[in-house]
């Protein structure tokens, strides 16, 4: 089978990489460049993490770390460090429950627990705290590399930037155009991430995706910022969590779970740093982080998400079409198993059923956004 696979992110890379080891003939593109600092996978980590509130995600994380050290073996490169993971807020509780029906190491923390694993967060007493030792950091840049270069490997075309310009049906597969050729194939994976849904429409597929920008700030303080744990803190009264992460060369890097749907733009120039998100970002870290608001920020960051209702990807397979959209707050990490998941669909195959949730038909419905009140005005809940 011929495939050519658009948007080379998180999900279109992994895809194009799993295609080629099973013998297929992939072409794969990107408008931007592989690991460019465009894009909802930009950037030097995410979190990794087993915690999440379903089991079948916790089975898909841990197919995933198999597969990024499967990857750290073949490129000697060190793609997941276990720094572990901090949650915090009463909304935890149900994670941890579930980490512990799958049988996953956590621990409950009270309040000297988590002094001792991050000695530079607020001291709050009477919180639900926990730490998930195995959790912690995949490098995002890197581990996008190390995909690229074991798709490179299996066989699939990689060139330089291209765009996918529109994606046709023909009695016998599709027919793509980009701004540099026109290629006839079996099958066309479009995983334009924030880009997808002007790719889609002429197709006749509709979701309710929304893009939107956010923004994370890097922190150090004193102390040894490096080695402390990720972090998921659900405890602000809205309801919108905020994440942490240690990112070596940069500083902590923390993030508000929102998206700013004002500031999207399809060109990525138009995406500045704001200093308001900064200040605010700042006024959480003074509260809750203070050992690392001492000596300022370090650097900001803007990226783009593309929520669904749900904030859960979209997957499925339209005629000769497979979509890999809806960036969700936490797609990264399962990267090399997305691969697996939409390699399927292209190959004809069902979801798996850890994935059934990600069917992108269950938005018939016509399901809303979350949207908050923050103090910079209305925001995309993450
Ligand atoms: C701020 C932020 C924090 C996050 N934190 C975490 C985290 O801690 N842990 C975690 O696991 N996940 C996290 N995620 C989610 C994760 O990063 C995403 O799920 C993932 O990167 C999405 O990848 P993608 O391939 O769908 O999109 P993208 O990375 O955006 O890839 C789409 C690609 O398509 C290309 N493209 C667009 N249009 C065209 C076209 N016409 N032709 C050809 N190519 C095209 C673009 O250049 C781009 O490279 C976070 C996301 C964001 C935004």
């Amino acid at each position: 089978m011929r495939v050519v696979v658009a948007g080379l992110g998180a999900m279109g890379l992994p895809t194009a990489w799993r295609l080629a080891q099973r013998g297929h003939d992939v072409i794969g593109i990107d408008r931007h460049g592989i690991a460019s600092r465009v894009g909802s996978s930009a950037g030097d980590t995410r979190i990794f993490r087993l915690a999440h509130a379903r089991a079948e995600d916790v089975r898909l994380a841990r197919r995933a770390l198999q597969a990024w050290r499967g990857l750290e073996r073949d490129t000697g490169e060190r793609l997941v460090d276990q720094v572990g993971l901090l949650l915090r807020g009463e909304q935890a509780r149900a994670w941890a429950d579930v980490l512990g029906a799958e049988g996953v190491a956590v621990a409950e923390l009270d309040a000297d627990g988590v002094e001792g694993v991050f000695p530079e967060a607020a001291r709050r007493s009477g919180e639900y705290a926990a730490l998930v030792p195995g959790d912690g950091v995949v490098f995002a840049r890197r581990g996008l590399l190390a995909i690229a270069d074991a798709a490179a490997a299996a066989g699939v075309e990689l060139g330089g930037p291209e765009r996918l310009v529109s994606v046709e049906e023909t009695p016998a597969g599709v027919r793509v155009a980009t701004d540099r050729r026109t290629l006839e194939a079996d099958a066309c994976v479009v995983a334009a991430g924030p880009w997808a849904e002007a790719l889609l429409a002429p197709l006749g597929v509709r979701l309710p995706l929304a893009p939107a920008i956010g923004q994370v700030t890097y922190w150090r303080g004193g102390g040894a910022w490096e080695r402390r744990p990720s972090l998921i803190d659900f405890s602000r009264p809205d309801r919108l969590g905020v994440y942490g992460l240690p990112t070596p060369g940069k500083g902590y890097k923390v993030g508000l779970d929102y998206g700013d749907e004002a500031a999207w733009n399809t060109d990525a120039d138009g995406w500045g740093v704001r200093g308001d998100e900064e200040a605010l970002n700042g006024d959480w870290v003074a509260e809750h982080l203070p050992g690392l608001h001492a000596d300022g920020p370090h650097q900001s960051e803007c990226c783009p998400w593309t929520m669904t209702p749900d904030n859960e990807f979209a997957f499925g397979r339209r005629g000769h079409v497979v979509v890999a959209a809806g960036c969700c707050g936490h797609g990264f990490k399962h990267a090399p198993v997305l691969g697996e998941i939409l390699a399927d669909l292209a190959e004809g195959r069902d979801l798996w059923p850890e994935a059934r949730a990600f069917d992108l038909g269950r938005f018939a419905d016509g399901a809303g956004f979350r949207r908050v009140e923050t103090p910079l005005g209305a925001r995309i809940a993450i």
